[in-house]
């Protein structure tokens, strides 16, 4: 009998580990794939709300893509239940699906706030689909409104970033004493909350919201701060934080920490039961302890690891590496691993532009850093990313330490010195490269609409 895998979340975890199934076993399975929304993409939502892309486009695949892939999909289905004792998950409607081995990838959800006014319409968290149509309906769709963002971290800039794309006046409410406090230092946050308010962002750190009350007028809403002070606004986000959905695991002998505990293999402690993605504790690259980090590209790696471990391969995962990088009103902020440390760092700021970038060291290996500068500069993006990867390979840089230190704007010099290129390229997740996956949703072919830099970025002729 074909082996039966049940994978549950259709966020990327659970579409790559699927897809990684089907590209490294040696006997067809039989792959259920349940989910209760659709096979989207959380982090394509900005694009949405900004308008760049119709709503279609934020799926991650079609009824024709699963159906060639022969994966049996539930769609707006939930599990209810997961009885491992059993090897059994058991859908709301009492359906019970039977596996071999089962893969929770069911993400996490946003928390909401104990105060007054968090039920009124046009007050969203923004983490689904349904949150961002919410978001564009209050106030009457795309047109210019007031928004209040309350919650200054990095989900909460990334949907601010899109609302003043698409021209909306916006306004943050952190309760912290600086803006994105879980990604950015105080000297850096500084340099990003003057930017802001030089873009006509209201900034309001230090702050506490008492209540979300309606305003004058159709619609409208005021959100009050216990200073006295209000907001107006059309929509308010409430963009507080999110958490592990563990509560299937709950009475499954499935251990948990902050998130599902998993090893290396994705395996938790049911050896038949994997987790990844947003809702696992895995490896942590730099620490070599577990740890929960919620981002896309964990998600991604997690659902290989997983899925290749499923499809009867020994894949070892070498650790997820935090990593935030966020457009902020065409302020580009970065910052990677251990970046919050101050004991052994090198520091370039220059308030005016604005520019600020820290390295951190551990000996003299690379182990976090914070960038900020133009978003537009590809010399800037090009060193963010050799700065990853140097963190990435964990590369020694010896003499080169001291080189960084002395001229701290050339990435370049110790990053081809190190080799750390030629090691990025040895660390594929399965051994192998992916294979092509195609076009997944409505037959849809990139449209080419090259933007004036676009020769700059990738262009093989001097212009
Ligand atoms: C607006 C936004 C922008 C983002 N931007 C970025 C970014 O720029 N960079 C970045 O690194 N990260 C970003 N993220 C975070 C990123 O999207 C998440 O880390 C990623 O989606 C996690 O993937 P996942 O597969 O673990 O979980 P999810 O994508 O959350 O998928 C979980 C799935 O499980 C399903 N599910 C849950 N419970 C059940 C149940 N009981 N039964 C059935 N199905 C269930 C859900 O419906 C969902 O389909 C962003 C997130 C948001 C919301």
């Amino acid at each position: 009998m074909a082996k039966r895998h049940v994978i549950i979340g259709a966020g990327p975890a659970g579409i790559n580990a699927m897809t990684t199934i089907r590209e490294l076993e040696s006997e067809e399975s039989e792959i259920t794939l349940v989910t209760r929304e659709q096979a989207y993409a959380r982090m394509v939502l900005p694009y949405f709300i900004a308008g760049e892309i119709p709503e279609g486009q934020v799926q991650t695949g079609d009824e024709a893509y699963f159906a060639r892939l022969k994966v049996k999909t539930l769609f707006g289905r939930s599990v209810a239940s997961v009885r491992s004792d059993r090897n059994e998950v058991v859908l709301d409607d009492g359906i019970v699906l039977p596996y071999d081995d089962l893969l929770i990838a069911t993400g996490s959800s946003a928390t909401s706030l104990p105060i007054q006014g968090v039920n009124l319409d046009g007050v969203t968290q923004l983490w689904t689909l349904e949150d961002a149509r919410s978001l564009l309906a209050a106030g009457g769709g795309r047109k210019r409104k007031e928004v209040a963002f309350i919650g200054a971290g990095f989900i909460g800039f990334i949907i601010l970033n899109a609302a003043w794309k698409a021209g909306w006046k916006v306004h943050v409410v952190e309760i912290a004493d600086q803006v994105l406090p879980r990604m950015l230092d105080r000297p850096s946050a500084s340099l990003v909350e003057a930017w802001l308010a030089r873009q006509g962002v209201g900034v309001h750190t230090a702050a506490k919201v008492a209540a979300i009350v309606p305003g004058r007028g159709k619609g409208k809403k005021k959100v009050q701060l216990q200073d006295g002070s209000a907001i107006p606004a059309d929509a308010v986000v409430l963009a507080t934080g999110i958490r592990p959905n563990l509560k299937l695991v709950e009475g499954t002998g499935v251990r948990t920490g902050q998130g599902i505990l998993v090893d290396d293999r994705m395996q938790t402690s049911v050896p038949n039961v994997y987790a990844a993605g947003d809702v696992a504790e895995g490896p942590d690259l730099l620490t070599g302890g577990r740890a929960v980090h919620a981002i896309q590209p964990t998600a991604v790696e997690h659902g290989k690891v997983a899925g290749a471990n499923m499809a009867g391969r020994d894949v070892r995962y070498w650790g997820s590496l935090l990593i935030n990088i966020l457009d902020v009103c065409r302020l580009q902020c970065a910052s990677f691993g251990a970046w919050g440390r101050h004991d052994d760092v090198s520091l370039v700021a220059n308030e005016s532009r604005p520019v600020y970038r820290k390295l951190v060291w551990s000996g003299d290996v690379l182990t976090g850093a914070i960038f900020l500068g133009p978003a537009q500069d590809i010399a800037m993006l090009n060193d963010l990313g050799m700065v990853k990867g140097l963190i990435q390979t964990r590369s020694a840089l010896g003499p080169w330490k001291r080189y960084l230190q002395d001229n701290p704007l050339d990435i370049r010099r110790p990053y081809v010195a190190s080799q750390a290129a030629s090691k990025l390229l040895k660390m594929t997740i399965t051994g192998q490269a992916s294979s092509e996956r195609g076009y997944r949703h409505q037959g849809l072919q990139p449209v080419a609409k090259p933007n004036p830099h676009h020769a700059a970025y990738v262009g093989t002729q001097p212009q």
